[in-house]
């Protein structure tokens, strides 16, 4: 019986799971680490090419089974609380961590923001997440999906979407459609504070019907630094790029 608390949703169409597995493209050896391996969907034709596979489960039930699994190493815990950085030390493999997982989708975009700060140790991530949430990732601006998780994740990762997934492929099924993405880190990320990004980007899109010199306007003008910036706009029209100089420029000289 699938928890709707725990986002379950099972993956049971075969087609689909050997789509994803072959978009994972796992290699013996790879340190792999899946989020919600739930019934194994995944998580089987995964560790029977990698020999052996990291899994984060929350609920209970689930992981006492899978620890009867002598390829799984399970952690028994919610992954928002998981340290990756310090996971990626444990495996003690030369690589960094693979990503993978049917994400839990009450919790997906918390689950990003946390990966985003242990991106330093991961060499990529593929997720199933629900469709619009893909679309906000991936979202160019002047549309009506790009938004703060686009520029957040867009400075950091490159991103496609790689499977359309219809509802009809879980046990239950979702009231919603789904997408694959895949999320590869940039090798040198643009030098900034992560904080400055963060707080400017939340700051703009607060209201992002306005013109920002309502919003970032008034947030910049509170800083000692005035860099120019056309404020004349509305956040969403603003490319990524401008909003990583406006950063690097707020940060100057304390990046190095
Ligand atoms: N991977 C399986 C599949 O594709 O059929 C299950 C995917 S299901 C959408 C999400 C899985 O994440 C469930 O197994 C659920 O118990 C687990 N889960 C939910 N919240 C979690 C959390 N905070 N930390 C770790 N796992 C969680």
């Amino acid at each position: 019986m699938a928890r709707k608390r725990f986002g379950q949703n099972f993956l049971t169409d075969q087609g689909l799971i050997d789509q994803i597995v072959r978009a994972i493209d796992p290699r013996p050896g790879q340190a792999m680490v899946e989020i919600g391996p739930g019934l194994r969907a995944l998580t089987q034709p995964l560790v029977e090419r990698l020999g052996h596979l990291n899994v984060i489960e929350l609920d209970r039930d689930l992981a006492l089974k899978l620890k009867t699994h002598t390829q799984l190493q399970v952690i028994e815990a919610d992954v928002l609380s998981v340290d990756f950085t310090q996971l990626s030390a444990q495996i003690h493999s030369p690589e960094k961590l693979r990503i993978v997982g049917n994400l839990p989708y009450n919790i997906s975009t918390p689950i990003l923001f946390h990966l985003l700060q242990h991106v330093g140790c991961v060499l990529d991530q593929h997720f199933m997440l629900q469709k619009e949430v893909v679309d906000r990732m991936v979202a160019s601006p002047a549309t009506s999906d790009y938004g703060r998780l686009s520029v957040m994740l867009q400075w950091r990762y490159r991103m496609e979407r790689v499977l359309a997934v219809p509802p009809e492929s879980f046990e239950p099924a979702p009231r919603v459609d789904s997408a694959v993405v895949r999320m590869v880190p940039f090798a040198e990320p643009p030098k900034l504070h992560f904080e400055v990004l963060h707080d400017l980007v939340q700051v703009a899109f607060s209201q992002r019907r306005k013109l920002l010199r309502h919003s970032l306007g008034v947030w910049l003008e509170m800083r000692t630094q005035s860099p120019s910036f056309d404020l004349q706009r509305r956040a969403e029209e603003v490319p990524v790029s401008e909003y990583i100089a406006l950063a690097q420029a707020l940060t100057q000289g304390s990046v190095g």
